[in-house]
């Protein structure tokens, strides 16, 4: 016969924070189909629709359509872009960057890069920006998603490591599910939930969400707080729970710091006060403070010790994430676990779900601009000699100190002129960022954009002077960390696509290494060799590993050997055979005293509140079978049968009151700009909310600014006003007007 080998490759989905196992079917140097992995822990063989159809847009004849297969260079915005060779495009970048390195220092350079890249490209990345140019301006599409999550976990426990782990569902009694719409963004997450209802009916679960989501379909209990409360909602279930006796006094005493404060704060959060507020029945909170804490039922509303409680798991994403007081809402949900003792037991903790594949890789190697390699800060200067040392750096080079721009601020900075390089990796600012006309006239006025991306359809490629190809899905080797702080292997299952010269797509961490190369050549030495000596992921990825030795990720013990056999979660320091499911079982936390500590903020309301001009609340988010800006999804026809077309949805009401029929187009406006859209009516949303799909752009949605700028989707409208703590914007809350058109 002359069939050839059918050849399968074992790796990941590169969708969401899942971190499902797929097994790679291909046949030559063409993948034939995805399996789900049944070994892999995430997901024992299960994948979604996105998941099960991803064979599809590695397709030749898509490819082809879509993929970015050579350097490219303009020499003046908005002129097509000619192709390069690479040694030439490299070369001009280095000298692009070099010279405005040494005119403005490196602070002028700026680079935005993703959740997306596998954790050995996040590793170079960071190193260039922090050891070589010695800038802290580096920041990625991870701030858009978690960045409140990171800052509330190490303010309340001392590090940013999510405790729990995905079995953990199967043995919570309670699951508090705040802010995440898990049936649409985890899906995989979600059936082992509906499988656990299954077997436990008894298991209570509770959803806070505005939008009476597919999850909430499964809620034993639904909480419809009003858009942006969720600290006063909080606040008032440890009012409750402490007025009935709910809490757990031992585990206060012998493990946190700072319950006074705490206590104080909460006494005003009454139950009326927070029912009004929230748009809740004094009922249902009553209800929901006795879930959480454990109480079981029957027994006598006393302290009652953690081990003798039933336990609870939260599951919380972008509700609570993408929010003015993001970093608040994380940290007074993690007070209520820390209260009742609903931690570090099994099926009890905080757990935050990542939206993303790898941002929880980005966090660990230190890739955003107010972090350092392996949980280290920049401000701790024993911390910066750490990491001066493992790197080589020339004796007295210091690591800089100050943090860098987050997303949100590299962009501001851009458009008023500090920033004069970007450099965009594997993300797509100019449809994804909030208050788009500020992100398009900073990727208008900087000097030089390098966009480094596998997609062409990239609305950002627009702006690039310089477009670098980069391998993706199916073609690349590294690792990536799951929500669970699994680590898995990512395997290239075919090698990338050819131009019709041979020149092709490289992989992320090789066109870091081949620029770096070159910068080292042309910037003042900061060590004695090379930085970046690596000619594989491995060799990146092991000095990653040695970056971690003694830190609360420790993951000494894990090479790629350990990792051929099965993914396994941090810590994993050497020494041990097995990685670590669950975290603080023995009660001590990773801070000075070893102690938990409560937070205690009032509640503030969004940045943008209804007002009398704007009425509704804007709120955006996933669909079920679309993943950010569609340049792999959109790809694919039958991934629009669930929602074929950018909409806007708001409750039935309030269309007939504005004289709306289903599907008629309306002007949807912000303080920024509109767009128009047809409105369906959904029983999902409550009265004076609306919601629209954060997936369309400009390609798809027309819209224009006040300024008249062409604007991308939803984006134009949203605010950029973000959590002073964790600098996360507030995509989840803008006040709009809505009119027939
Ligand atoms: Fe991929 Fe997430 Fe779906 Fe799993 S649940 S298959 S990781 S998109």
């Amino acid at each position: 016969s002359n069939t050839l080998p059918l050849r399968t490759t074992r790796s990941t989905c590169p969708y969401c924070g899942v971190g499902c196992g797929v097994l790679i079917d291909s046949v030559s140097e063409r993948i034939v189909g995805v399996r789900g992995d049944p070994d892999h822990p995430a997901n024992r063989g299960r994948l979604c629709t996105k998941g099960s159809t991803l064979h599809h847009t590695a397709d030749p004849a898509v490819a082809a359509q879509v993929r970015l297969l050579q350097p490219m260079r303009r020499d003046r915005r908005g002129s097509a872009p000619q192709p390069l060779r690479w040694d030439q495009a490299l070369d001009w970048a280095a000298n692009r960057l070099a010279e405005i390195v040494c005119r403005h220092g490196p602070d002028a350079v700026g680079f935005y890069i993703s959740g997306q890249l596998l954790t050995e490209d996040y590793y170079v990345f960071n190193k260039l920006a922090k050891g070589l140019l010695g800038t802290n301006n580096i920041d990625t599409n991870s701030r858009l998603c978690m960045s409140s999550a990171v800052a509330a976990y190490k303010l309340t426990l001392g590090a940013d490591a999510p405790p729990a782990c995905y079995a953990d569902i199967d043995h919570a009694h309670c699951l508090f599910i705040a802010g995440s719409n898990t049936a649409w963004a985890h899906p995989v997450l979600f059936r082992r939930i509906e499988t656990a209802k299954a077997r436990r009916p008894e298991m209570r679960i509770i959803v806070a969400d505005p939008r009476r989501t597919d999850t909430a379909s499964l809620a034993d209990l639904y909480l419809p707080l009003q858009p942006g409360t969720d600290v006063m909602l909080f606040h008032g279930l440890l009012h409750i729970m402490l007025t009935e006796g709910w809490v757990d006094s031992t585990y206060i005493e012998q493990h946190t710091t700072g319950f006074t404060e705490l206590r104080q704060l909460v006494q005003s959060y009454t139950p009326a006060a927070v029912a009004q507020v929230c748009g809740l029945s004094p009922d249902n909170l009553y209800t929901a403070a006795r879930w959480f804490a454990g109480v079981p039922d029957g027994k006598p509303a006393t302290s009652l010790p953690s081990a003798q409680r039933l336990p609870t798991l939260s599951l919380y994403c972008q509700g609570l994430n993408q929010s003015s007081s993001g970093t608040d809402k994380n940290a007074c949900l993690i007070n209520l676990h820390l209260a009742c003792g609903q931690i570090g037991r099994p099926g009890a903790g905080p757990f935050s779900l990542t939206g993303q594949p790898n941002a929880m890789g980005g966090r660990e190697v230190g890739g955003l601009a107010n972090l350092l390699s392996a949980h280290r800060d920049l401000s701790n200067p024993a911390h910066r000699a750490e990491m001066a040392a493992l790197w080589q750096l020339l004796p007295g080079t210091d690591l800089p100190a100050l943090p860098g721009k987050t997303a949100v601020e590299m962009f501001e900075a851009a458009a008023d002129g500090q920033i004069k390089a970007l450099w965009i990796a594997c993300t797509n600012p100019a449809q994804s960022m909030p208050d788009q006309a500020t992100v398009r006239r900073a990727l208008q006025r900087a000097e030089l954009v390098i966009v480094q991306e596998a997609f062409a359809t990239s609305a950002t490629c627009d702006w690039a002077d310089l477009l670098l190809p980069a391998t993706t899905w199916g073609e690349k080797e590294g690792t990536v960390t799951n929500s669970e702080r699994c680590i898995s292997r990512v395997r290239a299952a075919v090698p990338p696509p050819r131009a019709a010269d041979g020149t092709g797509p490289r992989h992320d961490w090789r066109i870091v290494v081949d620029l770096a190369r070159r910068l080292e050549q042309r910037l003042p030495r900061r060590s004695h060799g090379t930085l970046f000596p690596y000619d594989n992921p491995q060799a990146i990825w092991n000095e990653h590993r040695e970056s971690t030795r003694g830190r609360d990720l420790d993951i000494t013990g894990l090479s790629y050997t350990i990792l051929e056999t099965a993914p396994q979660q941090w810590p994993f320091p050497e020494g041990r055979s097995t990685g670590t499911p669950r975290l603080y079982e023995d009660g001590r936390f990773p801070t000075a005293d070893g102690r938990a500590r409560f937070v205690a903020s009032p509640y503030r309301p969004p940045a943008e509140d209804r007002s009398a001009r704007y009425p509704y609340a804007m709120t955006t988010g996933r669909l079920r079978d679309q993943w950010h800006g569609m340049s792999r999804t959109g790809t694919l026809g039958t991934l629009f049968g669930h929602i074929p077309e950018p909409q806007l949805w708001m409750h039935p009401q309030d269309m007939a009151e504005s004289g709306l029929k289903p599907g008629q187009l309306v002007r949807v406006q912000s303080a920024r700009g509109s767009l128009v859209l047809p409105a369906h009516p959904s029983h999902e949303l409550h009265r004076r909310q609306c919601f629209v799909p954060m997936h369309w752009g400009s390609e798809h949605i027309g819209g224009r600014s006040d300024e008249g700028t062409a604007l991308a989707g939803v984006n134009g409208l949203t605010t950029s006003a973000f959590c002073p703590q964790a600098k996360q914007p507030e995509l989840k809350h803008t006040a709009v007007r809505i009119d027939p058109v």
